[in-house]
């Protein structure tokens, strides 16, 4: 049996845990991968991609900064990565063909319904955030039928340029000083929290039955959820989660095997 080689290119990467990730996956089939982080420059996507699926590669994940270079570069992309403009999979055929998907949204989506049992449909959701992370996983947010979901961003017509073009009546936009009820579901896909930050807005979003997920996450509970549990939210939960079966569904895509996430979420969770 060869050995199938994989990758995550991304600039930083030395922080990347979807080599372990995937590594636990095969472990689960018995099959042999080489599943590497790839340091590429900012301006080398292109060159880098190219050199790896000539090499053999089978595929490998996009992250931070190019995300959007994979969008481009693929010759056909799934309806996920077309919505978000953006890829986080890449996969090549037996014919040479190099598709693009994006599984950042079904990632979290099975979070947060599969795991941990909030329910999307008929829910107010606020987004905050609406860089590649967010606009990766509105597509698959919406089509959990929830109720209306606002997007609130630092830079506001960032927020807008997303909401129309995804030209959603459940979409819109909101500012830091909204007022009215609090909301079912908050989410922060910003990065603040990677510089100790916290996204500007005010508590009274945050009500006793407000749900917070951060997609970022770390050794100990990030600014945003910090301010979620003072401000009285029900439930906490940081972006591990979503780590995992975003990895899950990529690794789908390439083997067309599923995998047990539970365990490797858990094994993760004590490894931070
Ligand atoms: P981008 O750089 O594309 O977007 C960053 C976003 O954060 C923008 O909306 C930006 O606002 C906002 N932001 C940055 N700093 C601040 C601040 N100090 N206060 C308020 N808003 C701020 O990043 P991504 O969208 O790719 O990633 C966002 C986060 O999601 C990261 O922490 C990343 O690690 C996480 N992520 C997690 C995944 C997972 O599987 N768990 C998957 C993908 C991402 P503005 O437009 O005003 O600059």
């Amino acid at each position: 049996m060869t050995t199938a080689r994989l990758a995550v290119f991304g600039n930083p990467i030395g922080h990347s845990r979807s080599p372990e990730i995937h590594h636990q996956f095969a472990a689960q089939h018995g099959l042999d991968i080489e599943y590497k982080p790839l340091l590429v420059p900012v301006d080398g996507f292109d060159r880098y991609a190219r050199t790896f699926l000539t090499d053999g590669g089978l595929g490998f994940n996009v992250t931070v900064p190019f995300k959007q270079d994979a969008f481009r570069f693929v010759q056909s992309a799934s309806p996920a990565a077309t919505m978000a403009q953006a890829v986080n999979t890449v996969s090549i055929n037996e014919q040479g063909m190099v598709t693009g998907d994006n599984t950042d949204g079904a990632g979290l989506v099975t979070d947060l319904v599969n795991n941990l049992g909030w329910e999307l449909e008929g829910r107010r959701i606020l987004i905050l955030g609406a860089g590649g992370a967010v606009r990766g996983v509105l597509a698959s947010l919406l089509s959990g039928d929830p109720a209306s979901i606002s997007l609130l961003n630092r830079t506001t017509s960032r927020a807008q340029v997303v909401a129309s073009h995804f030209g959603d009546q459940r979409l819109g936009v909101v500012e830091a000083h909204l007022d009215g009820a609090p909301f079912d579901i908050v989410i922060n896909g910003t990065s603040a929290g990677l510089n100790g930050e916290l996204p500007d807005l005010p508590s009274h979003v945050i009500g006793a039955g407000t749900r917070c997920y951060d997609m970022s996450y770390g050794s100990t509970r990030t600014p945003f959820l910090a301010w979620a549990m003072r401000s009285g939210a029900v439930s906490l939960a940081d972006g591990l989660g979503m780590l995992v079966e975003q990895a899950a569904k990529s690794f789908e895509i390439w083997f067309g095997l599923p995998v047990t996430t539970a365990p490797v979420i858990e094994r993760l969770r004590t490894s931070l």
